[in-house]
This record gives C-alpha cells, sequence and structure tokens, in this order.
C-alpha cells in the first residue's frame, strides 16, 4: 500500500487546483480520477469568470483575489489558459420590462450596464435585437476550462504529485478517523482525502453515511468543431432560472426526493448561451435538469433540438452550426455560494465543491484551503 499525506479525489478543475495547491506547499498528494476522457463539468464549461459577482464583503475579497491570480497563472503553471477578459453579454427577453430586471442585479459590487437591443447588437453583431428588450453588459474573465484544467495538472505533476487513473469505490476509516482510499485497482493510505467529485460528491459522501446539501443538475450542451463565424463575447440570458430551481432544491419535500434517486425529470429550464473559444469552436447550452439518479439517461435528439432552437432565437448564425450533443453533472448546493472544509463526523474527510461560480471562487479557496492546512486548521471551516 502507497502512503501519501492527501488524496484528492476528482481531477475536474477543483481537483486539479487543490491538488497543485496541496503540492506547492510540500505535501505528497495523489490526485484520483476515474474518467480518462474527462466526460465532465469542466470539460464541457464556457469558462466565464464571473468578477463582478461578489456581493458582501468575503465574496467581494474572493472577487477581488481571483482577478490578481487570473492574469499571471499561465506563467506560473508554465502552459497557456488562454485567459482573456471579455464582455458578458446578459440578455433580457423580448417581453420583459429591462429596467426591472436589472434591479436583480443591484446587488452585485460591479453594476451592469442596461443596453437597448441596438446598442447590445452593435457590441455583439451575432445577436438578434428582435428576439431581446436588452442586455445587461458586464466585464468577466475568460479561460479555456479543459486547458487550464490540464495546465494545473501538469504544474503538479512538476512539483512531485501523482494522478492514477482509477475510480474511488470506497473511503476507509477506522474509529471515525479517516485511513484511506480503495479504489478499482487498490488501496491507498492517507490520513487527509478531500472529495472534489462534482456531480457525484454526493453518493460518495452518503457510502459514508453523511448527506449535505449538496446535488447537482444534468446539463446538456452541444460543442462545435472550429468554424468561421466569430462570437465576440459570452451571451447567457440574464434570467438564470437554473439558480431557481437549484434554490429549490433544499426544500423539505424535495429534500426526500434525493434520498431515492430515480430518473424522473423534477425540473427542466434551457437557457440560451453561447462561447467561442481561441480555436474557433462553441460550446452551446445548456439544458439544465433535475434528476436525482446520476445515472439517469439523456434524449439527445431532444436535447439538441432544444438547444438549436433556443439558442437560435437569440443568435440565429449559430442555430445550424455541426455540433455534437454531451452531458455532464455538475454540482451545486442551494444555501451557500460553496462547500469548503473538513466533515467533523470523519477525522481527515473534508469537502471542496458545489461553487455556484467555480472559475470565480474555486482558486482563492484552493490557496486558503492549503494555508489552512499548513498553518492552521482551526481556520478550516466545519461542513457538519
Ligand atoms: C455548459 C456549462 C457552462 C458552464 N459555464 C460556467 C462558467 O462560465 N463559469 C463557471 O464558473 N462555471 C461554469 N460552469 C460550471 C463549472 O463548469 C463547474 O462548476 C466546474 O467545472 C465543476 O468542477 P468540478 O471539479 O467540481 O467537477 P467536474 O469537472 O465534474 O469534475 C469532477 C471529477 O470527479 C471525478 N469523479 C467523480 N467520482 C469519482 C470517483 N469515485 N473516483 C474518482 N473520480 C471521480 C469525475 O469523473 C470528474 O472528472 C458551467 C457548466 C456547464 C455544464
Amino acid at each position: 500500500m502507497k502512503n501519501f499525506d492527501w488524496i484528492v479525489v476528482g481531477a475536474g478543475i477543483t481537483g486539479s487546483m487543490l491538488s497543485y495547491e496541496l503540492a506547492k506547499q510540500g505535501l505528497r498528494v495523489l490526485l484520483l480520477e476515474k474518467d480518462p476522457y474527462y466526460a465532465n463539468a469542466t470539460r464541457y464549461s464556457y469558462g466565464g469568470i464571473a468578477y463582478w459577482s461578489g456581493v458582501d464583503d468575503f465574496s467581494i475579497q474572493l472577487c477581488q483575489e481571483s482577478r490578481d491570480i487570473y492574469p499571471q497563472l499561465s506563467e506560473e503553471l508554465g502552459e497557456d489558459t488562454e485567459f482573456r477578459e471579455l464582455d458578458l453579454m446578459l440578455t433580457i427577453p423580448e417581453e420583459k420590462e429591462p429596467n426591472l430586471i436589472a434591479k436583480n442585479y443591484q446587488k452585485f459590487f460591479v453594476k451592469p450596464q442596461l443596453l437597448t437591443p441596438q446598442e447590445s447588437s452593435e457590441i455583439e453583431p451575432l445577436l438578434n435585437p428582435n428576439a431581446i428588450s436588452g442586455c445587461l453588459k458586464l466585464p468577466h474573465g475568460h479561460i479555456h476550462p479543459q486547458k487550464t484544467n490540464n495546465a494545473y495538472q501538469q504544474a503538479f505533476l512538476r512539483l512531485g504529485g501523482t494522478i492514477n487513473y482509477e475510480e474511488v469505490t470506497q473511503i476507509l476509516s477506522e474509529k471515525e478517523t479517516l485511513t484511506g482510499v480503495e479504489t478499482s485497482k487498490e488501496k491507498y493510505n492517507s490520513k487527509n482525502v478531500v472529495i472534489c467529485a462534482g456531480g457525484l460528491s454526493r453518493s460518495l459522501l452518503k457510502t459514508l453515511g453523511i448527506t449535505l446539501n449538496i446535488y447537482f443538475t444534468h446539463s446538456q450542451l452541444l460543442l462545435t468543431p472550429t468554424v468561421d463565424i466569430k462570437l465576440k463575447t459570452l451571451v447567457m440570458p440574464a434570467i438564470l432560472n437554473r439558480l431557481d430551481i437549484e434554490e429549490k432544491s433544499g426544500d423539505s419535500e424535495l429534500k426526500s426526493l434525493w434520498n431515492s434517486p430515480d430518473d424522473q425529470i423534477i425540473s427542466d429550464v434551457m437557457e440560451p448561451g453561447a462561447i467561442q473559444f481561441l480555436e474557433g469552436d462553441f460550446c452551446l447550452g445548456q439544458i439544465s435538469q433535475i434528476r436525482t439518479n446520476p445515472q439517469a439517461k439523456i434524449d439527445s435528439n431532444v436535447a439538441e433540438k432544444i438547444i438549436r432552437k433556443g439558442v437560435g432565437k437569440i443568435l440565429p448564425e449559430l442555430q445550424d452550426l455541426p455540433g455534437k450533443l454531451h452531458h455532464c453533472l455538475v454540482a451545486f448546493c442551494p444555501d451557500s455560494n460553496f462547500l469548503v472544509g473538513k466533515i467533523d463526523t470523519i477525522a481527515g474527510l473534508y469537502l471542496f465543491s458545489g461553487f455556484t461560480s467555480t472559475f470565480m471562487f474555486a482558486p482563492p479557496l484552493a490557496k486558503r484551503f492549503a494555508s489552512w492546512v499548513m498553518e492552521d486548521d482551526e481556520k478550516m471551516p466545519s461542513l457538519l
């Protein structure tokens, strides 16, 4: 059996960046990932960084730390994250009163600029001005999600970290103290395990009899090959219905459904959005469904038609681009922006997941997590 100071479960963006930050502190870290093809939320993400979205002192501070981290991240990691600043265009449906929608954004520390349909299409010529009553424009950051994930992993390996492609099947403990993990191939010893398993964090915790307010959506999106059309901004809806359905997941009635997973669609939203990466390929999205079984099957043909129609209304030239439908789980927690900290029922067990705005919140919190581990475990938040 091999020994490590820390084992990190899941090599999406959260697990890769946390592994890197822990290894930077001189710790021996093992990162375990079950899927060598990375069909996860990170690979299928838009990669937007919502610097503007802080609402209180702590989240504003995290936004500012994130703003400092990204511009120098490619240099620090030694690989290109494709970081850039770009405009976020939040579209307001034609039947909605723009000023009312804009009011919902006054809580953020950076206020959006309200644009008429005409002004919106001057900034983003692919937008259909007849389908919107306006846009909210915000300054946003952007990286290539999978390239950034890979950059963190390569930097982690250079620090002496280990990445193994094995599924964690069991987290091992004795007398309420963590001892390691068992995978599909072998057992590893460690006194510390952090779960970064995205949408599967909930089921992994359940194997230990632990239930936390962490859930997941089934997200569906289209990826295209490189095409000649040019989208200048990141386009998303100003009304995020997904946040409403996520918030309701914590209701007691729905909580019982989460405890007996099945395939039924509890709620379903389509939020037309698009981003073009620097190589010219697009991610078009996204449908978010709440279904409590993480293995529930998606009807790809239906999902593709819905996404094409929804995106086509706002961005007509993108409707018929060649592309393939993908599906992944996205973790969320309804009553906070993230679940980061120790799970006191088992000494040595930690969670780093459930972020509302992962690319914004996770980098500064990964740094904090590593410094709490090294300097001051008392500061590590308790989740149970
Ligand atoms: C279409 C779309 C657009 C998005 N846009 C944005 C955006 O603009 N900005 C933003 O901040 N966020 C965005 N998100 C959300 C963001 O992408 C995710 O929150 C983030 O990538 C989650 O990272 P993660 O590491 O928690 O999870 P994941 O990337 O899902 O990684 C978890 C990993 O854990 C592995 N795993 C699970 N169980 C085990 C096990 N037992 N053993 C070993 N490995 C295991 C999985 O295989 C997976 O690779 C978007 C998501 C989607 C789908």
